[in-house]
């Protein structure tokens, strides 16, 4: 089963609409419109979508999404940010459940569910994080922590909706840490999600669910993770943020 795999930038609270406007111009000159065989996606703070809209001025090879969003439809939940919201402003896809917001804002799979439900009845590609602590891994728990993520968090899910969605493998103790799982640990926690959404979606959705990896991709271990059969490309933080970067990670995919 070949996947296209899908490459994202999670600029964090980084890049106000000024700086994402100076990145765009640069990552325009690497002419990445013309590297097929890949999805662009770049995922900025709030504020800084309708500047990477204007940016983009209607190039449909990069996708535009957003860090987060509210598990409301509308009302009374201040600082909270709709899906209609978001694709009204042309968002195509919704980061969930990133660690941080786990770790520093006490999102669960029961809670991340409710926003991945809601992302998909707006027509919004979720890309739903999971991964372990150190702790975690050190104790032995990797598997039991990937697999009650993969099944709480997509719950009540139709197999085509989890067709559809993309996951994405970040172990947390490699995010922003500049500590990289190997190419074989990384294969191995992404062939395990993937059997376990195929023992509850069954094997079309295990086939064409995308798993992406995240955490300290850079351009030089970019083709090695790349080149593994269960790693469908790139969430990148830190690696994301200078254009030329982005830009080697891409074509590494592409490759
Ligand atoms: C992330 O924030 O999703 C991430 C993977 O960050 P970094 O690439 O900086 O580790």
């Amino acid at each position: 089963m070949s996947r296209t795999p899908i490459i994202a930038a999670n600029w964090k609270m980084n890049m106000g609409p000024q700086e994402a406007k100076e990145f765009l111009s640069a990552f325009k000159e690497e002419k990445l419109c013309e590297c097929k065989g890949v999805e662009k996606v770049i995922v900025p703070p709030f504020v800084t979508i309708p500047a990477v809209m204007e940016a983009l001025n209607g190039c449909q090879c990069i996708g535009v999404g957003a860090q987060d969003v509210s598990d409301h439809d509308n009302g009374a939940f201040t600082g909270e940010i709709s899906t209609a919201m978001l694709s009204e402003i042309g968002c195509k896809y919704v980061v969930v459940g990133h660690s941080e917001r786990r770790q520093y804002h006490g999102e669960t799979n029961t809670y991340i569910n409710k926003k991945i439900k809601k992302a998909l009845a707006a027509g919004l590609v979720p890309i739903y994080c999971i991964g372990e602590t150190l702790a975690q891994r050190e104790a032995g728990e990797l598997e039991k922590i990937l697999r009650s993520q993969v099944e709480e968090g997509l719950a009540g899910l139709s197999d085509e909706q989890v067709a559809g969605l993309v996951i994405a493998y970040e172990p947390v103790w490699a995010i922003g840490t500049g500590k990289t799982a190997s190419a074989t640990d990384a294969q191995a926690a992404h062939a395990f999600i993937r059997s376990v959404v195929k023992e509850t979606f069954g094997t079309d959705a295990a086939d064409k669910v995308r798993i992406q990896y995240g955490g300290s991709v850079k351009p030089a271990n970019a083709s090695e993770l790349m080149a593994c059969p269960d790693i469908d490309g790139a969430l990148v933080g830190g690696a994301a943020l200078k254009a030329a970067s982005f830009a080697a990670i891409i074509r590494a995919a592409a490759i």
